[in-house]
Formats: structure tokens, sequence, C-alpha cells
């Protein structure tokens, strides 16, 4: 089930100009300025790696959804915080895309051992085609190509995937540490596997349920998905959040748990109030007895201590997904609890999701976990057991 590809250990990259695929999709904030550059972050490693190593840097990224040029999207606030954290310069010029002609020009003007960032992938509308010409524009940038960009891995771009197949490619180290924390949990985890799946929706998740069904021991739902599940098993669930379209797949999942012998768990208890709103007064109710006017906002406290004693057995913890509306207290304390038990455990331990690693962050337990995925959407494909088509390109030109 693990992924090989080939990585930075199995290339020379001295005096070689190397394509790096990076995620820098970063918030931006007024002003131009960068937010939360853990995305940038993550990525230094690597980076640093391939310049200690003698290489010429050509970086590409996309940032946000622009549909052509698009100047608050312009990846010149970017290159400024990548400076800082380099301690070294980087190219940068604004263009109307990573291969327009002003862009080649400049890009092949730089010196060796120089590090150029081109402008926002998406600014050019052939990137989320897949455009063969535009990964041959990008291509011409390199001698290698070296995919970092976990959290685009799953789609099949210019710049991820079209790029791959006309170059010699290699996984760069952050997405080679996503992809062995990844494979890990679907390739013999230590025992007891459990999973912890809230969040949202069902829809969102249930690819990696009916996977997860294949390997994990026990799943544990929280979040908003539990009352759909509820539902299904005929209780009361009040107004809480229901995906009506979806009870016959939770009822689906639920049998095929039984029949693979796998401990699927919903809550018991949950919190409820009217409405989402910070400190308003709460009540707690049995999950499949919900009045009608009230909502199941979080886990209650009989399910919290199961889920704690649960997760603190494991050997190995999959979380994605909140167990609440973590950002508005109250809501937030079963998240929180989860969080510390996953911290607490021991196990080996990672968190997937946007909003899971933003509440793991928040939390402060980010630093007691095993590895804290960069990739939202990608994550999730990857548990799903499908391919990543940024990581199946990988290697499908000789080595260099
Ligand atoms: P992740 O980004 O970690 O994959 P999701 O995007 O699936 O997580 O879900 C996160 C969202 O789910 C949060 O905004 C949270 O407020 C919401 N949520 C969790 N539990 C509930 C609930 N009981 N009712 C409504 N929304 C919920
Ligand atoms: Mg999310």
């Amino acid at each position: 089930m693990r992924v090989r590809v080939p990585t930075l250990d199995d290339v020379d990259v001295d005096g070689k100009r190397v394509l790096v695929r990076v995620d820098f999709n970063v918030p931006l904030q007024e002003g131009g300025v960068v937010g939360d550059d853990t995305r940038i972050r993550a990525t230094l490693p690597t980076l640093r790696e391939l310049l200690d190593a003698g290489a010429t840097l050509v970086l590409a990224s996309h940032l946000g959804r622009p549909k052509g040029p698009d100047d608050e999207a312009r990846l010149a606030p970017v290159a400024e915080r990548l400076a800082e954290l380099l301690e070294r310069p980087v190219r940068y010029t604004p263009t109307s895309g990573p291969g327009a002609s002003e862009q080649q020009t400049f890009v092949a003007a730089g010196e060796s051992g120089s590090i150029t960032l081109l402008e926002n992938t998406r600014f050019d509308a052939r990137e989320t085609k897949n455009d063969p010409e535009l990964a041959k524009v990008l291509a011409g940038y390199a001698d290698l190509f070296v995919n970092d960009a976990f959290g685009a891995a799953h789609r099949a771009h210019a710049s991820t995937e079209g790029v791959a197949r006309l170059l010699p490619s290699y996984a760069g180290r952050l997405l080679e540490r996503e992809l062995t924390a990844l494979g890990a949990l679907l390739d013999d985890p230590e025992r007891p596997f459990v999973v912890v799946l809230g969040g949202a929706k069902v829809s969102d998740k249930i690819g990696v349920i009916s996977n997860l069904l294949g390997v994990a021991d026990t799943i544990l739902i929280g979040g908003a998905m539990a009352f759909t599940f509820a539902k299904a098993a005929g209780g009361r669930v009040g107004d809480s959040l229901v995906e009506d379209d979806k009870l016959d797949l939770a009822r689906d999942l639920v049998t095929e748990a039984e029949e693979r012998g796998v401990r699927l768990l919903v809550p018991d208890d949950v919190v409820c109030a009217p409405r989402v709103e910070r400190g308003i007064e709460i009540a707690v109710h049995a999950i499949d007895d919900i009045p009608d006017g009230q909502k199941g906002l979080d886990v209650g406290p009989d399910t919290i201590r199961r889920f704690e004693r649960i997760v603190l057995a494991a050997r190995t913890v999959l979380w994605n997904g909140p167990m609440g509306v973590f950002e508005i207290p109250p809501f937030d304390v079963g998240t929180r609890a989860i969080a510390h038990a996953v911290a607490e455990s021991g196990a080996s331990s990672v968190i997937g999701g946007g909003d899971s690693v933003a509440a793991v962050n928040a939390i402060g337990v980010a630093d007691r976990i095993g590895h804290v995925s960069t990739g939202g959407g990608a994550s999730l494909e990857f548990l799903e057991g499908r391919t990543l088509p940024g990581v199946a390109a990988l290697g499908s030109v000789g080595g260099a």
C-alpha cells in the first residue's frame, strides 16, 4: 500500500536548475502581507537542502483561485516572506502568469544558486486544464522537477502532474514525510488503531470511512455527521444538521462495520442549544432524543469520557474533523478534550483537515502530535485509497 516514489536521496542536484512545485497557498492580509506562513515554513527543509546541494531554484505555486491575472493574488508578499525565512534574496517579478514571455526572460536571467519565484500558476487558465503547452514551458525552466506541494498533489494540473511527465521528477521532503506518515496508517498500523472523525458533513468523509473500515479497529464519530448516523438508526435529532440523502449510506456503513468487526461508535450524549452563539445556555441530551428547537453542537460529557478512554488506549490514532463547533465556546469542549487525549496517548498520531489542524494549533498541542498534515483535500483522497496524480507522475521520466 505504501507509495514508492523517487526522493531527493535519488538525485544529485549540484549545478542543476530545479523547478520546485511548492504549496504557498497562504492567506494574505490587508495591505498584501502574508498571514499564517505555516505552508511556507513547511517546505523550507526541502529548499535549504536543494540550495546547500548546489541547485538553482525556480519555484511554482498557486495562491487562491484567480480566474486570470489578478493583483490581489500576486505572489509578491510570498516572495518577501520567503526571503526573510531563508535569509536569502528571492527573485520575483509580477507578470501575467508563470509562462508569460517576460517571465521566461526573467527566469533565464537567474544566476547559479539563485531562487526565482514564478507568478501565481493559476493566472494561466491552462494550469488547471493540465495543458501540455504550459507544462512544456514550465519544464523548459529547469533540468529537474521536485514536487513538495502535498496540498496540491490530488490535482492533475500542469505544474503538478503535467510537468512531472516531462522532467526527471522527485518528491521533496515535505511530500515524502506526508506520504510516509499517511501511508503508515493504511499499511500495517500498530494496534489498536483508532480513527476519530468529525466535522461538518458525512458526504465529505464517506470515502475515508469506507476505506478505513478495512484497516481501523475503532472509528469514533463526532461533529455534525454523527446526527446523520443517529437519524439513520431511528433517533430523534431535533434541529441538528442532518444529510437526509445520506441516511441509507450511513446504514450501509454501520452494516459494513459490523460485518468487518470494526467498532463504529457515535456519541451517546450531545451538547445542545437553540443556535450557535457564544456563551449561550446549553443542555445535554441523548443523541437519539433531542427535542425540536435544539441543535446538537458538541459531544456530551459521557461521550467525551468514553472517547478519551479509547483514544488513550490507542497505539495509532488518525483524527480528522472537529467534534463540535469548536470555533465558538462553549462548543469547543469536546474538540479540546480529544486534542489533549491524542497528545497524551503516546500513540503514533496523524491529524488532517484544515479545521482540525487549526483547532490543534489553537489548543496548543500540535507539537505533541506525530504528524500534522498540510493537505486537507489531498490527505482525505489519500486515505480514501486513491492515487494522487501529482504523486503518481513522479519518476515517470528516467533519472538524471
Ligand atoms: P476539517 O477541515 O478538519 O476536515 P470539516 O471542514 O469537515 O473539518 O468540518 C469543520 C466544521 O464542522 C467546523 O467549522 C465546525 O464548526 C463544524 N461542525 C462540527 N460539529 C458540528 C455540529 N455539531 N454542527 C454544526 N457544525 C459542526
Ligand atoms: Mg474544513
